[in-house]
């Protein structure tokens, strides 16, 4: 039910019948409590729903308007059982995904060198792809216990040849701005190299 980046691109009428609508399942990486969930709930605006840790793996299906043309997401919000996964199987979110957002703590280094870890095992999984990731540091609010600075998030995305973006998912800070990003990121690799 996973449709990859098949789109042609060429039928940009702005009429949009459906067919050009291409879903794309973005996958979401990192270590327990980074804010993964939180991140992705502003995607549940409709559902009160408090008992997600509960659940392994909830799925989003979000149309963003960016620069004036629509795309859908399936937003992929992984539990902790998801992880441990191992990379070779079919389900493993290291395969499943169009595009990928990692996400760390700002304050917590461990998840920080996670990050890492898991831009090395996606690159070694998806070798071949040229797949979007983006890095993100969250809980950027959380000024005092700060454990990584936003110049080591960036030059971390620079070794690891990715986007990087600081967010806050509770004071929904940069989160608009990292799906919306996220959007640009896909329509790029659709377009190819020409324009
Ligand atoms: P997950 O395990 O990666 O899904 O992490 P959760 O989304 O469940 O968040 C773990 C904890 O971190 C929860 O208590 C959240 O309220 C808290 N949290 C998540 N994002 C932020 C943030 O941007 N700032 C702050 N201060 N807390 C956050
Ligand atoms: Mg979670």
């Amino acid at each position: 039910y996973v449709l990859g980046p098949r789109g042609s691109g060429s039928s940009e009428s702005g009429v949009s019948e459906g067919a050009s609508n291409i879903l794309f399942k973005v996958v979401l990486l990192g270590d327990p409590g980074v804010g993964k969930s939180c991140l992705a709930a502003i995607f549940r605006e409709d559902q009160e729903k408090e008992s997600s840790e509960h659940q392994q793996q909830e799925v989003y299906e979000c149309t963003l308007t960016v620069d004036g043309e629509d795309t859908t997401l399936l937003v992929v919000d992984t539990g902790e059982s998801e992880a441990q996964k191992p990379n070779g199987s079919c389900d493993s979110p290291m395969r499943l995904g169009n595009a990928y957002i990692i996400v760390y703590s700002v304050t917590d280094r461990a998840s920080f060198e996670s990050a890492s870890e898991l831009r090395i095992q996606l690159r070694r999984t998806r070798q071949a792809e040229n797949i979007p990731i983006i890095l993100v540091g969250n809980k950027a609010d959380l000024v005092r216990s700060r454990e990584v600075s936003v110049e080591e998030g960036r030059a971390c995305a620079v070794v690891f040849d990715c986007k990087f973006i600081e967010t806050s998912a509770v004071l929904q800070l940069n989160v608009q701005e990292l799906f919306e990003g996220m959007v640009r990121q896909i329509r790029l690799r659709r377009e190819g190299t020409d324009t």
